[in-house]
């Protein structure tokens, strides 16, 4: 387990680093050979490890081809950086508590999220699950001064809007999300809510069979056509919870799916004026952090297994 005291000492801090990437063995990151030399240490930095691929011939370093080696930061203020996303401070908190530009820290943040976004483990659904909607305020990119105006809007900023309403069109952005009863939440932006968009989000992050709790909406009309048992909690009657198999246990709801948005809320809070463009890496931050449930150092040693290994 990752130790504090090892990210902010850089001789540690590389040590971690290797440990980690290098798991089973140094390879090369452009052919994948186990066949490699060690080529001495960096010139100006003499705790990077160079290497060179016998097959072939490229030479690397211990943070070549991952978000790390694209900025120009200690090894140790990368690691801090990332803690401090785990901790889910702003971009603009990040720089003030690292001393960075405001656009350097941006760049930081998006790349790091980015790779949590493209290389977090994949989850498939199972049992019993809940699937339900949201909407949040985002804009387009290059209008982030309109989705900040219309951020401190209280109507807007709620983050359940009016039912079939919100496209990516008008800044209110659908997300869909599924959790599995006692598991995992997988959650995604959509550009519309309709059938036929979430049908491949369903169908791909969903096992056959899954028994599925859903409210009314008529999205999910069609959930048993597509391989699935479904049943519906009546929202609009005033209900929101019903024993239907008779056991005293009130199992017909989606209470888990909307506990989740309550604590996306709570994750997005803190950004202002995230664009359509990022939303989905801030989405897939928060969901990769909710399936590990784990906090702090904690979370930066699974954060630190992602980027390093994706
Ligand atoms: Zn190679």
């Amino acid at each position: 387990m990752i130790k504090i005291d090892n990210i902010i000492d850089p001789k540690k801090c590389y040590e971690e680093i290797r440990e980690i990437r290098w798991k089973d063995g140094v390879f090369c990151p452009r052919c994948g050979s186990y066949e490699i030399k060690k080529s001495g240490f960096n010139f100006q930095n003499k705790l990077k490890q160079h290497y060179k691929c016998k097959e072939c011939q490229k030479k690397f370093d211990d943070l070549t081809g991952t978000p790390f080696s694209k900025h120009r930061l200690s090894a140790p203020k990368m690691l801090i950086f990332l803690y401090f996303l785990g901790l889910n401070l702003s971009n603009s908190q990040i720089a003030q508590e690292l001393n960075l530009a405001k656009s350097t820290a941006q760049d930081i943040a998006t790349s790091l999220r980015k790779s949590i976004l493209n290389n977090k483990p994949k989850v498939k659904i199972k049992n019993e699950a809940e699937i339900d909607e949201v909407y949040v305020v985002a804009g387009h990119k290059g209008n982030s001064e309109a989705v900040k105006a219309k951020d401190r809007d209280p109507r807007v900023r709620r983050l359940k809007g009016a039912r079939g309403r919100g496209t990516a069109e008008n800044d209110k952005v659908p997300i869909v999300g599924v959790i599995q009863r006692n598991g995992s939440v997988v959650i995604e932006m959509f550009p519309n809510v309709q059938q036929k968009t979430i049908k491949p989000f369903i169908t791909e992050n969903i096992e056959k069979n899954t028994l599925i709790f859903t409210d009314e909406y008529n999205i999910y009309n069609r959930l048993e056509e597509w391989g699935y048992e479904h049943k519906t909690v009546c929202h609009s009657k005033g209900e929101y919870a019903r024993d239907e198999d008779g056991d005293g246990f009130h199992e017909v709801h989606s209470n888990t799916i909307e506990g989740v948005w309550s604590l996306l809320r709570s994750w997005l809070r803190p950004h202002r004026g995230i664009s359509q463009e990022h939303l989905p890496s801030y989405l897939a931050f928060f969901e990769f952090t909710h399936n590990v449930r784990k906090r702090g150092k904690k979370l930066l040693d699974s954060l630190l297994h992602v980027v390093l290994n994706g």
